[in-house]
């Protein structure tokens, strides 16, 4: 192998040519690449499905119980022991089940995402799991509602509903590589202490945030690395009350919202500081370790998401930046308990009661797919003529959002993967412009995609077609029948 495919298949294996070797950080050891080892042939076993989907978080938790309630055997493989993905790791809320109406004066209130996302959330709230969709009552142009989750039972609701639905569930399983049969994906390749085993399937759904499925089945991708990555804590002995007095007492309230707390309705639920407002010590520290002051929550002494953010040089598909990056956040989550315990009255005892087990990011690889979803389509409203659901939240407002409060469709062609057969994707991986996919990527649209996506995949499956041959109309009308919501 010449130097030129040395360096091509190191970065193919996500390593990057420089892997070890960047300085800054003292007693780093350098390990640089020189050799290789040729891996011998091996036989797998062979499992067999109509549907596979790679990743069991926001979207593929939503796409395996379409797929499977179709009627489709379906195997889901997830590296983490659980599922939720960013929706129990990243933000704030869910964003949004319903249109911007509160901005709008006289617009109707909707709820646009119904289907299983509503169903999780239903099943959620009999749990104690959920605020419920929490109005705003201050930053109501941002968003009308703000539905926060208890991450774990978020966890625990989703597996139960899995298993009910007979979803092969492969857990603390990585997916580490596609079989290829011309441009169709004959199955993929899994790793768990059981050992390696190939997973054939009619259909495949990549769900992994990062496109790992597209990538391994050699689909064309973009790595924009424009956002920061993030490891957000929840943080307990806090208390919610007196951090509503600690903002209003600097004249800091940014946005507000009342729903159910710790089994009682009315409670603030959601509050974001305005930092400018807020003593020099605390508004200082937090900008340098790029602390928001959003957070929400089910209980009344617990925050259930405080953001740690910070910039990396490179994408994080990069292992190694990765490792520097996941050591820097830890210590940034160790100041930020510091300042609270300085600053925030009531959070004097506070401690780190969740972290993520590792960073995550808005945007890593972006697949291409059939059409790639403009920002004009958002803000415009714009529907399409295989519309597989409507949207109406743009995290980006009010500076920009969806006109008069209405939405717009996503359309079946951005969810199949350029130049696959087979294969379709949901999640944060569709929409390459950043501001588009400011839309896109909130957890309640990756809900959504999710259930078209389980839903076309597990229709090809019983059909013998491919992504492009499925009718829309058969489509539309099984996602109409699971109501899935597609008005303007
Ligand atoms: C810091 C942060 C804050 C955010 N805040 C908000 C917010 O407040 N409100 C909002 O609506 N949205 C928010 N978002 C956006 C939203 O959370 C994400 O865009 C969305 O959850 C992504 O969903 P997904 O299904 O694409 O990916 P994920 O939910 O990340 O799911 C991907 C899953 O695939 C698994 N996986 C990946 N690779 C493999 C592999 N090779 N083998 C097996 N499994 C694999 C992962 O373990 C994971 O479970 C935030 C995002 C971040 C990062």
């Amino acid at each position: 192998m010449n130097r030129r495919d040395f360096s091509k298949h190191i970065l193919m294996l996500g390593i990057g040519v420089n892997a070890g070797s960047a300085k800054g950080s003292k007693g780093r050891t350098k390990n640089q690449l020189r050799n290789y080892y040729e891996e011998p042939a091996k036989k797998l076993p062979v499992r067999e499905f109509d549907v596979a989907i790679a990743g069991a978080g926001t979207a593929g938790v939503v796409a395996a119980l379409a797929a499977a309630r179709r009627g489709a055997k379906t195997a889901l493989i997830e590296a983490k022991g659980y599922p939720g993905g960013t929706v129990v790791e990243g933000g704030t809320a869910l964003h949004s089940f319903y249109n911007l109406w509160k901005a709008f004066p006289g617009v109707k209130k909707r709820q646009v995402v119904r289907g299983i996302p509503q169903e999780i959330i239903g099943r959620l709230a009999r749990a104690g799991g959920t605020t419920g969709h929490a109005e705003m009552s201050k930053g109501y142009d941002f968003d009308s509602v703000c539905t926060a989750i208890d991450t774990e039972l978020y966890k625990l609701v989703t597996f139960e509903m899995l298993d009910e639905a007979g979803v092969f569930i492969c857990v603390n399983t990585l997916l580490t590589g596609a079989i290829k049969e011309g441009s169709r994906i004959k199955g993929v390749i899994t790793e768990s202490r059981s050992g390696r085993e190939a997973i054939y399937a009619k259909s495949f759904v990549d769900c992994t945030a990062y496109g790992d499925l597209s990538a391994f089945a050699g689909a064309k991708y973009t790595e924009p690395n424009d956002y920061a990555v993030c490891n957000s804590i929840g943080v307990a002995n806090v208390s919610m009350d007196k951090y509503y007095e600690f903002l209003k007492s600097h004249d800091a309230i940014y946005q507000q919202a009342e729903g159910r707390r710790s089994g009682k309705d009315g409670q603030i639920v959601r509050l974001q500081g305005r930092t400018v407002n807020l003593p020099a010590g605390f508004r200082d520290q937090s900008r340098k370790i790029g602390m928001s002051t959003v957070t929400t929550t089910v209980h009344d002494n617990y925050f259930m998401f405080i953001k740690l953010n910070l910039r990396m040089p490179v994408s994080p598909t990069n292992r190694d930046e990765v490792a520097k990056a996941e050591l820097e956040l830890r210590r940034r989550q160790a100041k930020a308990i510091e300042l609270f315990r300085e600053y925030v009255p009531g959070c004097e005892k506070a401690f780190i009661a969740r972290t993520s087990p590792r960073l995550n990011i808005r945007r890593g690889r972006l697949i291409t797919c059939d059409y790639d979803i403009k920002l004009s389509d958002v803000l415009e409203g714009r529907h399409f003529d295989d519309d597989v659901m409507a949207y109406g939240f743009h995290d980006s407002a009010p500076r920009l959002q969806i006109k008069n409060g209405g939405t717009y469709g996503i359309p079946y062609r951005a969810l199949r993967v350029a130049g696959i057969g087979n294969l379709l994707v949901a999640g944060m991986m569709i929409t390459s412009d950043h501001d588009a996919h400011m839309s896109t990527r909130n957890t309640v649209s990756c809900m959504g995609q999710g259930q078209a996506a389980g839903t076309a995949a597990a229709l090809c499956a019983d059909k013998n077609c491919g992504t492009r041959e499925l009718s829309y109309t058969h489509l539309r009308k099984t996602l109409e029948k699971d109501n899935v919501y597609f008005e303007s």
